[in-house]
């Protein structure tokens, strides 16, 4: 067994948790479902607390930022219920142990940081400087508002010292970034030449919130390389815990983050630990955005989908499935409520549903409750092929295809019943055959879905009963209820 660490980026905490959040948790937690099947796996997410945003919403809503992020932190937290999210660990950037960590991250970092007096164009909804040739009218090309001028004497991490080491990981895929298309991105970012960035900020500017630079409390960290820093602080690396040393840097890391911030993970990240002489992680996976009705979710439209709303009405599994199956997972994506419905009808309800049921109710008509299955190794090694390239698209990152194979089971399924029309034969030995290759299909396509509808997986598995010797009385629960 391997150990593995499964990562999230962790979110800012000026708002509730929106479907775009719970889509990113669920696709790190059907990798972490995927990979525990034969590895140790350390799963972890968690929460943003120290940034401006942070401060600026508190001040907006009048509540001290303290309670402001615990509030909004918990709200996250709470979407292991909502979604059956199987993550190991959840850290808010505000806990000691990460404060310990990226302090010590800081120190191990110093012989690349350096002061200096710095003129820049801030933008706190990116917490990031930007460039003048790069904004739009003056204004935030993602935000569309006017940058804040900031001039401060501040601390300087030396980027440019790993231009060519990185390059060289990220070209041979020491660093393997998934897809392939942001990993050019990131290249071509590199060769255009690294510069320094900024580290942190006044204790001003910052209004005394975040954490301390190491050796200086006129100066707070700047948020993201706080941030960053949780991967590491969440496995105790302020103590060296045995955690930090089995799954960081004995272990095998994949991220998983928003295609609009990889370049912090891909650049700004390995430079920091290579500074401070640590492992590297192994896979930056990057997702795509959903919009909703084909519009970017935003309070002003009234369009943002609340998970926590949309799983009580629909149930965990198929908002799950929706998600998983409707677009690319590395791609973006679009939600709205009659295509949930349609698919919700069309593939759980009369599909897989529809299956289960319909096999089961064969079963008892014909009388074969109590009968031994009878099952050729030639079948069995038929399933095998699905099961193999399921795996592979689980491994590769494409959750959309890996489904789709199960549902090419599905189908495969259906067809047989409707090719063999099991409720014309009379003969035992014939049903018997038929309807084990059934079962034990049925109960494969159980175990496939285990990663994506977890709870699916175990009610398909129970009604079938766990005995694989003979066919079982019946439990007809409806798996998914039709949508009017
Ligand atoms: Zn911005």
């Amino acid at each position: 067994m391997e150990n593995k660490l499964v990562t999230t980026a962790i979110d800012y905490v000026n708002g509730a948790p929106h479907l775009g959040h719970a889509l990113e948790k669920i696709y790190a937690d059907v990798y972490a479902r995927h990979l525990r099947k034969n590895n140790n796996v350390y799963f972890l997410t968690g929460t943003d607390e120290n940034s401006l945003k942070n401060v600026r919403s508190a001040e907006k809503e009048g509540v001290p930022v303290k309670d402001h992020v615990g509030e909004n932190s918990l709200k996250f937290k709470q979407m292991k219920e909502a979604l059956n999210l199987s993550y190991n660990d959840f850290i808010r950037t505000t806990e000691n142990r990460h404060v310990l960590g990226a302090q010590k991250l800081w120190k191990a970092c110093e012989k690349d940081i350096y002061k200096k007096t710095y003129k820049g164009l801030y933008c706190v909804g990116c917490e990031e400087y930007y460039k003048e040739e790069d904004l739009i009218d003056g204004c935030c090309p993602i935000h569309k508002v006017k940058l804040e001028e900031v001039e401060e004497e501040n601390y300087f991490f030396k980027l440019s010292n790993y231009q060519n080491e990185l390059l060289e990981l990220i070209e041979k895929d020491k660093i393997k970034i998934i897809p392939e298309t942001r990993k050019n991105e990131v290249l071509s970012f590199i060769k255009s030449g690294l510069q320094d960035f900024c580290i942190s900020r006044s204790n001003e500017r910052a209004k005394g919130w975040g954490i301390d630079v190491p050796q200086d409390n006129t100066q707070k960290m700047w948020v993201w390389f706080d941030a960053l820093s949780n991967y590491i602080s969440a496995l105790g690396y302020a103590e060296e815990s045995e955690d930090f040393n089995k799954f960081w840097t004995n272990g095998d890391i994949a991220h998983i983050i928003g295609k609009d911030i990889i370049r912090f993970h891909a650049i700004y990240w390995p430079a920091m630990l290579l500074s401070a002489e640590l492992k590297l992680p192994q896979k930056i996976i990057t997702h795509g955005f959903i919009t909703v009705d084909n519009q970017k979710m935003s309070k002003s439209i009234g369009n943002v989908i609340d998970p926590f709303e949309l799983t009580k009405k629909y149930g965990t599994d198929p908002v799950r499935y929706f998600l998983l199956s409707e677009f690319k997972t590395t791609g973006d994506g679009d939600f709205s409520y009659e295509k949930f419905e349609n698919k919700y009808n069309a593939e759980l309800s009369s599909g897989l549903g529809n299956l289960v049921s319909r096999t089961l109710t064969l079963i008892e008509k014909k009388n074969l409750i109590g009968q031994k299955i009878n099952l050729s190794e030639e079948f069995k090694k038929e399933i095998e092929e699905y099961i193999f390239k399921c795996d592979k698209h689980l491994d590769n990152f494409e959750f959309n295809e890996a489904i789709n194979v199960i549902w090419n089971l599905e189908r495969f399924l259906d067809k047989y019943i409707e090719e063999t029309k099991p409720w014309e034969i009379n003969e035992t030995e014939e049903l018997i055959k038929l309807f084990s290759k059934l079962i034990y299909a049925i109960r494969k396509i159980g175990e496939m879905l285990y990663p994506f509808m977890p709870e699916t997986s175990k009610k398909i598995l129970s009604i079938l009963g766990n005995e694989e010797k003979k066919f079982n009385s019946i439990n007809k629960e409806t798996l998914f209820p039709r949508l009017k």
